[in-house]
């Protein structure tokens, strides 16, 4: 078990576009598992690699349902829309207003690279878009309706 270190906000590693896992080994293991160790010891709900400073794409969510490990993931379909309070373990401490679809279905490889497809509603849904947008490099702080204020939030990444 590891715990890496969180990149926050003006780290230029959380700006940069990530590139996609060509193939499973020891390092990726060592780091999806490093980065499930991380997001629970942070009591986050999601976690994706360039917030650890590796440019790879690959994201870990548990929105109480159990891990995901999402490898080269792709949104694949998205319906409706809601509109909820948003944070991110990069951005400690703050959350905003953030619209997103309520329903995200997401294709992904699993740790086997073999293709898995996942649909998410609510939080989950909410989890998936926030993380998949690290992988762009960018921050939920850009789409963030109002002001960031500091307080609770329906979605804490994190
Ligand atoms: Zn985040």
């Amino acid at each position: 078990m590891a715990i890496r270190t969180i990149r926050t906000e003006g780290d230029p590693v959380l700006t940069k576009k990530c590139r996609p896992v060509e193939e499973m080994t020891p390092r990726i293991l060592e780091l999806t598992q490093d980065m499930l160790d991380t997001m629970y010891e942070e009591m986050g709900v999601g976690l994706a690699a360039p917030q650890v400073g590796i440019l790879k794409r690959i994201v870990v969510i548990d929105v109480g349902d159990g891990p995901l490990v999402l490898i080269n993931p792709e949104i694949v379909e998205t319906s409706g829309e809601q509109t909820g309070d948003e944070g991110c373990l990069s951005v400690p401490g703050m959350s905003g207003q953030v619209t997103r679809p309520n329903y995200v279905k997401v294709k992904a490889l699993d740790m086997n690279m073999e293709e898995q497809e996942y649909e998410g509603e609510g939080l989950l849904a909410r989890a998936f878009c926030h993380e998949l947008d690290h992988l762009d490099g960018k921050l939920y702080t850009e789409l963030v309706e109002g002001e960031l204020h500091r307080t609770t939030y329906d979605y804490d990444e994190e």
